[in-house]
């Protein structure tokens, strides 16, 4: 391993350490990338299913057209999955009626309209009780805290949500957004050195680095771990005040995903891309399922937040029995029939990630902004999808961005 005062050490090789290393390197710095897992991408990885990836984390670029990484995708491989996208949405076993969605659309906007008004910060679920009568807000308020922000709404900051409300088209990418990230961005870092697990950092003189395979001795680092497997990190002196104050109030959400391939050639009645979600009433868990993305022949659910919490606790197997329920609610034993082999997503008990992305709580909505801040003489960096402040907090264009600022910070063009 390199070592020495003109070293950047990069700890992570996901988009934000990938992103470091690559504006690092052209810029002629010296560069360590390093990374735990015993593979690049962090957060963003595909596996096959048959013939089809399936991807564990990420899977859109998020508002496409201000998303950095689009521009690295070539045209063919992107996928318009907005304008493929129909959607069922049911309402006790039967698809809902034109005024039940009409409804529907006036619950989101009243919803939007509360959550998005200047006010003080507060928990989302406080701030929506308001509406609390409506048939729709239990699901809106699961839609928009549990599955989009992967948070417990009764402890998630109403700021920090109307701060990262996505926006702009959605495109996925065609073989999986994990694949397209150790195959096209990967590269552009340079090497990465894996299955190499940062345990200290001691910022007293140089900055030094203990790690499974030695100690790295470097001039600076830029450390792209999730929060969760950050507080893992044992720092001397200590991380300062206000970045601790931070890491406590950028909690890791969860967003569990589970891929249910297809026996044979029955496809439920659903076409690609399309989208079912139920109306639950208050206190019921929440799920959605993608059918057939890029007419790959699985589906994926998704359960997020609490419910997803407490799911990882009782185990796949029962997780997997969970969305095979629900499934049956909704069509039936055709659902079994139809249904086989799955697939559960663990990001909760990957100890390089303890989760799916970060939210704030309520009064650290600026917590994003003061975990990045440099320390140590600013030769320290965090930077990651949580510590982004462009609207994109938690996805792979603000990990990207975060990690050009800190290439920057460290004197690489941006
Ligand atoms: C289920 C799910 C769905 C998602 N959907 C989307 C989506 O559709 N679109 C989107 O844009 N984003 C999505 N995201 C979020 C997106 O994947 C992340 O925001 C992004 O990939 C985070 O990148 P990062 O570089 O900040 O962190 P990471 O990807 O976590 O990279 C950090 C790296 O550091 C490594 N590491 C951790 N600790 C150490 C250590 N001590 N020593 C060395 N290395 C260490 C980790 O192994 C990891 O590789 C999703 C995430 C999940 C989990």
């Amino acid at each position: 391993m390199k070592n020495g005062n003109n070293i950047i050490l990069v700890i992570g090789a996901g988009v934000a350490g990938l992103s470091a290393a690559s504006a690092l390197r052209r810029a002629g710095h010296a560069v360590q990338l390093v990374e735990a897992a015993s593979r690049v991408g962090g957060r963003a990885h595909t596996t096959q299913i048959g013939a089809f990836g399936f991807d564990h984390g990420a899977s859109w670029l998020h508002d496409a057209d201000r998303n950095p990484l689009t521009a690295f995708a070539g045209p063919d491989q992107l996928i318009d999955t907005d304008r493929l996208r129909t959607r069922r949405v049911l309402v006790q076993g039967r698809l809902a009626t034109p005024a039940e969605l009409a409804q529907r659309q006036r619950a989101i906007a009243r919803f939007e309209a509360l959550a998005s008004a200047p006010q003080p910060d507060a928990p989302l679920a406080r701030v929506i009780d308001p509406l609390r009568d409506d048939p729709w807000t239990a699901s809106i308020e699961a839609w928009e805290a549990c599955q989009i922000a992967a948070a417990d709404p009764a402890d998630f900051s109403v700021h920090d949500w109307h701060l990262n409300a996505l926006d702009g088209r959605n495109l996925a990418v065609r073989g999986g957004i994990g694949r397209f990230v150790a195959e096209r961005l990967a590269p552009m870092a340079g090497p990465a050195i894996c299955n190499t697990q940062v345990s200290a950092i001691d910022w007293r003189g140089p900055i030094t680095a203990e790690t499974n395979r030695g100690t790295i001795t470097a001039r600076a680092a830029i450390i792209t771990c999730s929060t969760a497997a950050l507080s893992r990190i044992r720092f001397t002196p200590a991380l300062p005040a206000a970045h601790q104050a931070a890491l406590d109030g950028l909690p890791m959400g969860l967003l569990t995903k589970v891929a249910l391939r297809a026996r044979g050639p029955a496809r439920l009645g659903l076409k690609p891309e399309e989208s079912v979600t139920a109306r639950i009433a208050p206190g019921e868990h929440y799920m959605s399922l993608l059918a057939w993305p890029g007419g790959a022949d699985h589906c994926v659910a998704f359960i997020g937040g609490p419910p997803a919490w407490a799911l990882s606790r009782a185990g796949a197997a029962a997780t997997i029995d969970a969305v095979r329920l629900r499934l049956r609610d909704w069509f039936g034993h055709e659902a079994d029939i139809c249904l086989g082999d799955a697939v559960v997503t663990g990001w909760a008990d990957d100890p390089w990630h303890g989760g799916a992305y970060a939210y704030a709580r309520p009064g650290h909505a600026a917590a994003r902004a003061a975990l990045g801040v440099p320390f140590a003489q600013g030769r320290l960096i965090i930077a990651g999808e949580a510590t982004a402040t462009d609207g994109l907090a938690g996805t792979v264009a603000g990990a990207w961005n975060e990690g050009q600022r800190a290439a920057s910070l460290l004197g690489a063009d941006s």
